[in-house]
């Protein structure tokens, strides 16, 4: 078994990160607010893991060495002696401020505090701590047990030793990192984010509807996935922070966001795990 890392938030992000650690013999602790999240997160793996069962990726007894790998907890405490620790919490910066805040005074002196934002700044969120150089952004990529990249992000102060370690650990999981810096969004989003947007504005404009805007960008431009259909699968919630904070910290119009966008966000069709955004995910 490898060092213990901890994973907070068990929602579309949290539960893939805790799911790649634990295939790759990490102990995990997974952290969320409630219980009722922490067992939704648990099932989502444990399906995740089942479909990998199904096609012969692993057997069903490492399925289950896997998930025992995994223990949960609605206490930032039972991360104290993590040597790692991933924060996949809410895109908020007062959700986050106050997670760091916490973390920099429970956890052990050698610990790594690496966050999975989308677009929040990694050097305010280490200014937060008291230990800016141990502070980095660790952003994966959704669905995260599928996807190779991990966008590497060093604050201002984040030292060439915790890059270093992080490159290593992205390694031991099986991925792939490349190394930014801290600006507005990185590059993942700072480039995607515009296009789904983008998108939106194509919808609430009438220029064509759901299917044929995604299959046009499928067809015509050989992506794996329509953006609408993406932006369903990042969350309409997350896709709205984002780009809040691409608008506010670059201060160029073209990033604000969609109206349409919003009005969907406000009125909790936010994609996947809603039920329904641009389509609809009902059983
Ligand atoms: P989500 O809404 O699916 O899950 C967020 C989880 O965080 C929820 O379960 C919530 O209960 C939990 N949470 C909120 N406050 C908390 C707290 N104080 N302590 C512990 N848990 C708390 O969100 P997500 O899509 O998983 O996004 C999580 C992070 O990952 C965000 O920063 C987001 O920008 C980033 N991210 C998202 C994607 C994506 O495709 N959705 C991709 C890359 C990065």
């Amino acid at each position: 078994m490898k060092n213990q890392i901890g994973v907070i938030g068990a929602g579309t992000m949290g539960n893939g990160i805790a799911h790649t650690f634990a295939q790759s013999n990490y102990s995990v602790v997974l952290v969320d607010i409630n219980s009722n999240y922490l067992e939704k997160g648990l099932q989502t793996i444990s399906k995740n893991m089942d479909r990998q069962v199904k096609k012969e990726l692993i057997t069903q007894k490492t399925k289950e060495i896997f998930l025992g790998n995994i223990s949960t907890s609605t206490q930032l405490n039972s991360l104290k002696s993590c040597s790692l620790v991933i924060e996949a919490a809410t895109e908020n910066l007062k959700i986050k401020s106050n997670i760091f805040s916490k973390l920099d005074e429970l956890c052990i002196n050698d610990a790594i505090l690496a966050t999975n934002t989308s677009s929040i700044s990694i050097t305010k969120i280490g200014g937060i701590t008291n230990r800016p150089g141990k502070v980095i952004g660790m952003h994966f990529m959704n669905p995260v047990p599928m996807m190779k990249l991990i966008e590497v992000i060093r604050g201002l102060l984040t030292s060439d030793e915790t890059t270093q370690k992080i490159i290593e650990i992205s390694k031991d999981l099986n991925k792939i990192p490349i190394e930014c810096n801290d600006y507005p969004g990185f590059i993942a989003n700072r480039i995607l984010m515009p296009m789904i947007n983008e998108a939106v504005y194509c919808k609430m404009e009438g220029v064509a509807g759901t299917e044929a805007i995604d299959q046009i960008m499928k067809l015509g431009m050989a992506h794996p996935m329509g953006p609408l259909a993406l932006a369903d699968l990042i969350g309409l919630d997350v896709c709205l922070a984002i780009l809040e904070v691409l608008h506010k910290e670059l201060g160029d119009s073209k990033y604000r966001p969609c109206p349409l966008l919003r009005k969907m966000v406000d009125s909790g069709m936010v994609g996947r795990k809603s039920g329904q955004g641009f389509y609809s995910y009902k059983r």
